[in-house]
């Protein structure tokens, strides 16, 4: 940018300090490079302004300003979207992760959390009170874009997803107006924010139903070596839709770490491995899990009563902000033998020891809910299964990673039904996005065309305008490099390069912007918490809403 601009652009951010009580943040500053990035490192852009809004006055002063000047505008709930939405070159990062706070009514059974909470807060302060709704599976994911776009855990077969214990948001419009959503008010903006992504406004709480669970629940770890992983999806796929809404069933397929109670010959090699939670008495639990833990020889389990907050952190070390990362996802209605093929055949070909397949087994109360009681649409019994490739900072193999997950994605939908979970959108196109949301679609854009008519809101997953010029990018990308470098991986290592360039911005229009107390828990079952390298939990999350 030439210094005449840069000095322009540098009076208009100091006007905004004058009325905005957060952090503003520019490149330069010290805090520029930090504040940017976000859970996968291979997203490198570079906002004109980072606003970390402390409360809800913040948030409409920055999208106010972004919009007076034209500005291009991203919203950062946790900064755990794969695909980077969060952060653009040259916009207004709306970062929202300090405005913290959870306050938890035991007697109704809710709680109120606001947009920058982690799901590790949200547990410890839920916790307190043995209560707890389905939610992420790593602490450090925001609950923001999580519940936004569905929302999976461990209890989802006993609860529903997220999105089905979600009661209210408040949300900020692209006006700039201040509305409280939910079944009452607004009722099918309510829908729309249920699945339908940050496109309608910004969040700035979520008001959640809570359940009693724990503080201790069955749960934990089995593995399986991959030579008997067949043998064990084939059981799955018959006991997974018959158990009892209580089990949680998480599928984790990855190379072992050194993980003591695991035969350490086993170490590097792929193996099978399922998430247990028996939300429900331990004794009925152990009953029912039983044959399961017995399917073929399993390696090893640490399947026992646990804290919930335990299982909510185990796999965080696994997913440790910084990596670059690229996922796609499918939905099996069937686990047919095809399909487990393919599976077992991906988990012998993982691109990286930090790469993996995972998923959910989708049944029970999540499953019951009406197709169109949601923007998540139908949830037909069966599994989602995600190809998850990681890769170190730097890897000059990232293209290659990535091709992994397109080529075992495309032969795994082969087996599915076309659709995905919103919540594991990635970098789709229009048609992806589209058979995300099916029936919904057409709800949705009327939701868009009444709430955002102008598309100020379009840094996201499924904004109609963003995603055409994404597609058209795409094609314009793909041809180009298939005049030079036919191969399938130089094709797929171009779509990693969009993490580090600004697709949308390329084609923006400036027109546009017109009460159980919980147990101590054991010490024994703590300690073997960082075997998957689970990471200490977060302070206390407990605060006020006074700001909001
Ligand atoms: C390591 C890891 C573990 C995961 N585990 C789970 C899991 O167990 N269950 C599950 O369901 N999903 C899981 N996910 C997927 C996760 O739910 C989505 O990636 C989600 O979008 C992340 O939300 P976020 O707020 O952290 O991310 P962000 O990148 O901040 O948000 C994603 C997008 O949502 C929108 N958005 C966010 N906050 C707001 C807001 N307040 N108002 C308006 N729009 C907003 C924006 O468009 C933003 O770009 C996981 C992802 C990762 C990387």
């Amino acid at each position: 940018m030439e210094q005449a601009a840069l000095d322009r652009r540098s009076r208009m951010f100091r006007s905004l300090r004058t009325r905005f009580r957060g952090a503003l943040i520019q490149p330069g500053e010290d805090a520029y490079d930090e504040t940017r990035r976000i859970w996968n490192g291979a997203v490198d852009r570079r906002p004109a302004l980072i606003a970390r809004c402390v409360d809800a006055d913040d948030v409409v002063t920055a999208l106010r300003f972004a919009r007076d000047h034209a500005l291009p505008i991203s919203v950062r709930g946790g900064g755990h979207g794969v695909a980077g939405n969060a952060v653009y070159d040259d916009a207004v990062m709306i970062d929202l992760t300090l405005i913290k706070g959870v306050s938890v009514d035991p007697a109704k059974r809710q709680a109120r959390a606001a947009a920058g909470v982690t799901w590790g807060e949200f547990d410890l302060a839920t916790q307190r009170y043995g209560l707890a709704t389905t939610g992420g599976t790593v602490s450090q994911v925001g609950i923001s874009g999580l519940t936004l776009h569905g929302g999976f855990g461990h209890l989802l077969r006993k609860r529903g997803l997220t999105v089905d214990n979600l009661r209210a948001v408040e949300l900020i419009t692209a006006e700039g107006e201040q509305l409280r959503v939910d079944a009452q008010s607004e009722p099918e903006l309510f829908w729309g924010l249920r699945g339908g992504g940050g496109n309608f406004g910004i969040a700035t709480s979520f008001t959640y139903d809570l359940h009693p669970v724990g503080p201790l629940v069955l749960g934990g770890p089995v593995y399986w070596p991959i030579e008997q992983a067949a043998e064990v999806l084939r059981f799955l796929r018959d006991f997974a839709p018959a158990a009892p809404d209580e089990l949680g069933i998480m599928l984790v397929a990855h190379q072992l770490p050194p993980l003591p109670f695991l035969p350490p010959e086993q170490y590097g090699k792929p193996a099978l491995g399922l998430l247990l939670t028996w939300a429900g008495e331990v004794a009925e639990g152990i009953r029912v899990l039983t044959p399961l833990l017995h399917v073929a020889s399993p390696l090893g389990d640490l399947v026992r009563p646990v804290p919930y907050r335990a299982l909510q952190t185990l796999l965080d070390g696994a997913a440790a902000p910084g990596n670059g990362a690229y996922w796609r996802s499918v939905r099996l209605p069937q686990l047919s033998d095809s399909a487990i093929e393919v599976f077992v055949s991906l988990l012998d070909s993982l691109p990286t020891r930090l790469s993996f397949l995972t998923g959910w087994a989708i049944s029970g109360a999540a499953s019951r809910v009406a197709a169109d009681a949601t923007a998540v649409g139908e949830r037909e019994v069966g599994f989602e299964i995600r190809l998850i490739a990681v890769w170190p900072p730097e890897d000059p193999a990232a293209g290659q990673h990535a091709a992994w997950v397109h080529e075992g994605w495309n032969r795994l939908r082969a087996h599915g039904n076309g659709r995905q979970y919103p919540t594991f959108l990635s970098d789709e196109r229009l048609s992806g996005v589209r058979a995300a949301y099916q029936d919904g679609w057409a709800r949705l854009v009327a939701l868009k065309d009444r709430y955002d008519p102008g598309n100020v809101f379009r840094l996201n997953a499924i904004s109609r305008r963003a995603l055409r010029a994404r597609s058209r990018l795409i094609i314009w990308y793909q041809a180009a490099l298939l005049r030079t470098q036919p191969q399938m991986e130089s094709d797929l290592a171009n779509r990693v390069t969009l993490f580090r360039t600004t697709p949308r911005m390329m084609s923006v229009d400036p027109a546009d912007l017109s009460a159980r107390r919980p147990a101590a828990p054991p010490a024994r079952v703590d300690a073997a918490v960082p075997f998957l390298g689970g990471s200490a939990l977060p302070g206390s999350a407990r605060g006020s809403f006074s700001r909001l």
